[in-house]
């Protein structure tokens, strides 16, 4: 009898597993990200920055309970010490800034993520450091001193004044005939990476985190490695990505390579890159989210999809509307007639990894405006609570503008854009097809109703979107069953008809 116990409990225990597996999403790396702005997120010592422990008393809305946003990987923007808000210049890279926490806050951050299925990935500035770094102060020291014996001496881009390659910007190493390449700002100079020395330095940062636990990284400024030298810089990054795996095999690496679409793809050898194609007021999915053709969109997106396998099987799409370099999406697309709602699905609905901006969920607004800004880009999450986070400095954006509710606010209300986030990410973790799954286009020869066959596990599943005003009926008999179907309005099948509410999404199978 006991033994006729513990084998129902085994039993118990495994069935357990197994719909927690099936409820609760993935093992692999083709995860909803969620990008966190650090110092803008939840402030948990009263001092109105965003830090470590603040994000760890929000996990619960992000993931892990019923009422979770339910994404499956978090970006934090940099949180290395360093001079500014935004902290993308960096002055030690194994000090947490004291802003945001220390080392024990990120262990606890970790070991809590992976709790609940989370992975965490760090940005990665490297192209440069904050000329407060003891690297540079090194540096300038030595060219002062005309010490090039000094390892420093060759740790960052230099040259004669006046010589500098004319595609760079430069900067004076005071009191030198010398200047140094700075091609963001006077206080981030660019390190050299022909010295060794310095890829082992870099390579010593990433490897510290890996072994922290860390799951990946967001490479910051991908293309400036050697600026203007796209060859070169992809060529670093193979290396640095390959370096990389054979710590951790499975590591999820990203890069923000910002330029012609045709250049990203050299980079995507051994890791994924963001396609800002899809992102901003002008970019694939706002303009499908306004009602422009879909067939573009759809043929855009298997296109891609194509484009980028051909270069590395294992590259994933990485699509996103917005981030902290950009307007925010609630600015240009609306809620009240579904654009943001169906720009969601257009990319949350996606083959790949795809990344939400912090606040986009609950359709925060916030954009440069004319006190050009990036700041009215990072501003506080509105939680609605006694949350003590405070938009960063420099901002100047008007609150009484966000007229779409807070968190709180839009928790009770189940109608809301936070719900709808929900609920759609619901969805694309039910359906593994939608990440991993091959896509050719269907078109239905209707420039408001369009869609994809997906090929998964020798199967076939079809995702069909109206990003129209208007209810749309087709012939469908060859799709099989209506699944789920999500939007501002409702779906229904019957007879071989499918009829799909204005600015809604279907799956069939
Ligand atoms: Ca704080
Ligand atoms: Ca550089």
């Amino acid at each position: 009898m006991k033994k006729i116990l513990t084998i129902l409990f085994i039993c118990l225990l495994f069935c357990g597993c197994q719909k927690n597996r099936q409820n609760n999403s993935v093992d692999d790396n083709y995860r909803v990200f969620y990008e966190i702005f650090t110092g803008s997120f939840s402030d948990s010592n009263g001092d109105g920055t965003g830090d470590l422990q603040g994000i760890i008393k929000r996990l619960d809305y992000l993931a892990g309970t019923k009422d979770s946003l339910g994404i499956e990987g978090i970006w934090l923007t940099p949180i290395f010490a360093s001079p500014s808000y935004h902290k993308y210049d960096v002055i030690d890279y194994y000090t947490i800034d004291p802003d945001f926490g220390n080392q024990d806050d990120l262990d606890e951050l970790i070991k809590k993520c992976h709790e609940r299925n989370i992975i965490v990935i760090l940005d990665l500035a490297i192209n440069h450091t904050s000329s407060q770094h003891e690297w540079f102060k090194q540096f300038e020291k030595a060219h002062r001193e005309n010490d090039t014996g000094n390892k420093y001496y060759y740790y960052y881009n230099f040259d004669t004044r006046f010589q500098g390659d004319a595609s760079s910007s430069w900067c004076d190493i005071n009191d030198t005939n010398e200047i140094y390449e700075c091609n963001f700002s006077y206080d981030m100079p660019e390190l050299n990476f022909d010295n060794s020395d310095v890829r082992e330095e870099v390579l010593n940062i990433a490897r510290y985190y890996l072994q922290k636990g860390i799951d990946g990284f967001r490479f910051d400024a991908a293309r400036y490695i050697y600026h203007n030298h796209n060859e070169d810089s992809a060529d670093f990054w193979k290396w640095y990505c390959g370096e990389l795996r054979k710590i951790k095999e499975d590591v999820y690496l990203v890069g923000e390579v910002w330029t012609s679409e045709y250049i990203t793809y050299q980079y995507m050898n051994d890791m994924n890159c963001f396609n800002f194609t899809m992102s901003q007021p002008d970019g694939m999915i706002a303009r499908a989210a306004k009602s422009e053709n879909i067939n573009n969109f759809t043929n855009y997106v298997v296109n891609y999809q194509n484009t980028i396998h051909s270069v590395n099987e294992e590259a994933m799409a990485v699509s996103f509307i917005s981030n902290h370099d950009m307007d925010r999406s609630a600015g240009y697309l609306q809620l009240n007639n579904g654009q943001a709602q169906m720009a969601a699905n257009l990319y949350l609905l996606s083959p790949g990894s795809p990344f939400i901006y912090y606040g986009e969920e609950i359709g925060m607004k916030g954009s440069r405006g004319s006190a050009n800004t990036d700041a009215n880009r990072r501003l506080a999450m509105l939680w609605g609570d006694n949350d003590t986070i405070s938009d960063p400095e420099g901002s100047t954006y008007d609150r009484s503008k966000q007229i779409n509710g807070t968190v709180k606010d839009q928790t009770k209300d189940k109608n809301s854009m936070l719900n709808y986030y929900r609920k759609l990410i619901q969805i694309r973790n039910r359906y593994p097809q939608i990440a991993r799954g091959t896509y050719e286009v269907i078109d239905l020869d209707n420039s408001n109703v369009g869609g994809f066959s997906i090929e998964y596990n020798g199967e076939t599943t079809y995702l069909i979107h109206n990003n129209s005003s208007e209810e749309i009926t087709i012939a469908a008999d060859t799709y099989g069953k209506l699944l789920d179907y999500i939007g501002i309005n409702t779906a229904s099948y019957k007879d071989g008809r499918l009829t799909i509410g204005a600015m809604t999404s279907v799956i069939l199978k």
